[in-house]
């Protein structure tokens, strides 16, 4: 174990390198804003050792040459992007980022199922993907969603992202985060935000006062389509902004990471709304059933009392409310 190579090869190494690269991230994240790095904690240092057959110093003095060599090869991986985004360090300190960003992801995203609505209409061959193949959104529908969007955008969110921007104002750090880190943040955020919504959508389903005062408007289309993602009242635009801004704020995400939670959040919600089950859709591409995807979130629309959480399954598998789509259907 005496080389940097032999340290990275080791076949023994590996799961404990995992779980030690984990305690290492959390450890080094507390000092990023001062630019600087510390190692793991003995503690994993003594549970590594615990792993290998070699002596306690040796063992800590590879572990820690691998942990630190790990983080900043990871770093490095990502400071070229990092630098790049912080060139445009006016941009990203406007009021008027957060609004612009996430609408124009959000159309970014909306676009190839919007495209695919219109061939699956001439290409027979697509439409065996649609979920519901029978039910097709009209222009005037589309045009309806996309107006409501920017109209809660500009109502709502805008003048929420100011009070934010103003009471919390944006800071850009130097150093990038490692790779591994922002991977475990961005699950971590989309694991809470699943939850957060989790608790917010079974309340609004059952306590009819909220159903009806908040959220029917989203269940006014009962077959998903990508510009229906958004197609809701503002206090449920607001309320999901809001977990979605909480979830990297509580985790203490670096800025870079937060911004990949925004995009793959944005990403997943269009997809779970988009009424194509595709072949790369995430609940093929996550294993055991983890994830629901489009055809969770479609039956939810469809039947109203099953499937309250956004991405995973695992809540609804929990507490009786998760229902498949039967294959005789
Ligand atoms: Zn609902
Ligand atoms: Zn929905």
């Amino acid at each position: 174990m005496g080389s940097e190579n032999e340290l990275f090869s080791g076949r023994e190494f590996a799961p404990s390198l995992w779980l030690a690269l984990f305690s290492f991230h959390h450890r080094a994240r507390k000092v990023r804003g001062r630019d600087t790095y510390e190692y793991h904690e003995p503690a994993t240092a003594l549970f590594i050792l615990s792993t290998m057959n070699c002596s306690w110093q040796q063992g800590l003095a590879d572990s820690r040459l691998c942990l630190a060599h790990h983080e900043v090869r990871s770093t490095l991986l990502l400071q070229p992007l990092w630098d790049l985004v912080r060139g445009k360090e006016g941009w990203l300190k406007s009021p008027f980022f957060p609004v612009l960003f996430s609408f124009m992801v959000y159309m970014l995203f909306c676009i190839p199922f919007l495209a695919l609505d219109l061939l699956s209409s001439k290409v027979p061959s697509l439409r065996r993907y649609k979920i519901q193949p029978q039910r097709s959104p009209t222009a005037g529908v589309l045009l309806g969603c996309v107006l409501h969007t920017v109209y809660n955008h500009v109502v709502f969110i805008f003048p929420v992202t100011v009070a934010h921007w103003y009471w919390r104002p944006v800071s850009l750090p130097s150093v990038a985060p490692g790779l591994l880190g922002v991977l475990l943040d961005t699950t971590a955020c989309l694991l809470l935000f699943d939850f957060q919504y989790f608790l917010w959508h079974v309340l609004h389903h059952r306590v009819p006062w909220l159903y009806k005062t908040f959220h029917k408007l989203h269940h006014k289309h009962t077959a998903t389509f990508a510009l229906s993602t958004h197609y809701s009242s503002a206090w449920e635009t607001l309320s999901l902004g809001l977990f979605a801004g909480a979830c990297p704020m509580l985790l203490k995400c670096h800025p870079l990471t937060e911004m990949a939670f925004f995009v793959v959040n944005i990403w997943l919600s269009v997809e779970d709304h988009s009424g194509y089950d595709l072949p790369w859709s995430t609940h093929r591409l996550v294993p055991f059933g983890l994830c629901g995807g489009p055809p969770h979130h479609d039956l939810h629309h469809l039947r109203f009392k099953s499937n309250y959480a956004p991405y995973f399954t695992h809540w609804d598998k929990l507490l009786g409310t998760f229902v498949d789509l039967d294959p005789k259907e």
